[in-house]
């Protein structure tokens, strides 16, 4: 995955950036009618680092997306107090969502409705000791394992994702997730 010292989550957040947005976001009081325009959190890049996201072991991807659709903020209303609540929606279904998610032990969702497609994984970067490596599920689901260092400019295969156990893709030879890439089928 290139050098160490190159972020692959700035790398991806940057690429993202260049897309058109996909969603639009609004402060909404859930007291009184009041709301408030906003920039969104999502691109076809979305940071899911962020301790207001509460995430527990428990959670799956696609739950805490949801809770960043729809997220709670420190801001009050300006008219009568109340909470506001930041919710962002989807103009239309990305074609790909590049997921920060450095948690190693939520479920990660194979596949998630967003915007009334489905988003299916399609990857899996990992990081640890200075070094990314990943996986990558092709279309007739079976998963390739990369690493610049070792298969080099090929892929090893790892069977299929449809026979994996929950937690298999949340380690990789002692690394941990750093992203995850999902796209439309
Ligand atoms: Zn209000």
């Amino acid at each position: 995955m290139g050098p160490a010292y190159i972020s692959v989550v700035d790398l991806a957040s940057a690429m993202s950036e260049l897309s058109e947005p996909v969603a639009y976001s609004e402060y909404q009081c859930v007291e009184c009618d009041y709301s408030l325009d906003t920039r969104s959190e999502i691109t076809c890049f979305a940071e899911l680092q962020r301790s207001s996201l509460h995430i527990q072991s428990y959670d799956t991807v696609a739950q805490i997306l949801g809770r960043l659709l729809s997220m709670t903020s420190q801001r009050v209303c300006p008219e009568c107090s109340g909470k506001l609540i930041k919710n962002t929606y989807m103009n239309e279904a990305p074609q790909l969502l590049i997921l920060h998610i450095p948690y190693a032990n939520i479920k990660i969702s194979q596949k998630m409705n967003i915007g009334g497609k489905t988003l299916c994984l399609k990857g899996v970067v990992y990081y640890g000791n200075y070094h990314y490596t990943s996986r990558m599920i092709d279309s007739d689901k079976n998963i390739w394992f990369h690493d610049g260092m070792t298969t080099g400019s090929g892929s090893q295969s790892q069977g299929s994702v449809t026979k994996i156990k929950s937690k298999y893709l949340n380690k990789c030879n002692r690394k941990s997730v750093a992203l995850l890439v999902y796209a439309q089928i």
